[in-house]
């Protein structure tokens, strides 16, 4: 089956809500190990059905440098937030080439359905509750650089406009 295409910034879906699933029934199941695919092949920790031109609310995510399983979370929804906040480095498979340093709530928690359809609620910090709330806000049309002061994102839209330019060329 032919690798899911990855959208990249300024396309249209990137900015929608995305749909409620249903029911998670085999369709939904092939499209997370699909996008488990198409994650792991672009060197990605996580992906949002939007990031493949499919507007519905599944993301999938696995940490390589972290001791936490790898996650496909469907209708997932941020239940809680500290007040707490921490900063660390993002990237977004939709705006490759760059990173910026994003604040976020430290800690979160998240309620979802997995693949099979049962229920789940995960507690995270760290890397997991940032990369949560990084996937989870793709599917309300939200990106990581709508979270950076108005100079950091045009500093860090110049530079990956100019990467993209070099890539062009090459
Ligand atoms: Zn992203």
């Amino acid at each position: 089956m032919e690798r899911l295409k990855i959208e990249l910034l300024g396309a249209p879906i990137l900015r929608q809500r995305a749909a409620d699933v249903d029911v998670v029934d085999d369709e939904v199941r092939d499209l997370v190990r699909r996008m488990f695919d198409a994650m792991y092949a672009a060197n990605g920790q996580g992906l949002a059905a939007p990031q493949v031109g499919i507007p519905r609310r599944i993301v999938v995510l696995d940490l390589p440098h972290e001791d936490t399983p790898s996650y496909a979370l469907v209708n997932p929804r941020v239940v809680e937030r500290a007040e707490e906040r921490a900063r660390g480095e993002e990237g977004c498979l939709s705006i490759p080439g760059v990173t910026e340093i994003v604040e976020r709530p430290a800690r979160v928690v998240v309620e979802a359905v997995d693949a099979d359809g049962a229920p789940l609620r995960i507690e995270a910090d760290g890397e997991l509750a940032r990369c949560l709330q990084h996937e989870i806000d793709h599917l309300d049309g939200i990106l990581y650089i709508d979270h950076l002061s108005p100079l950091k994102r045009k500093m860090l839209l110049a530079r990956y406009r100019k990467q993209q330019t070099r890539t062009v060329d090459a």
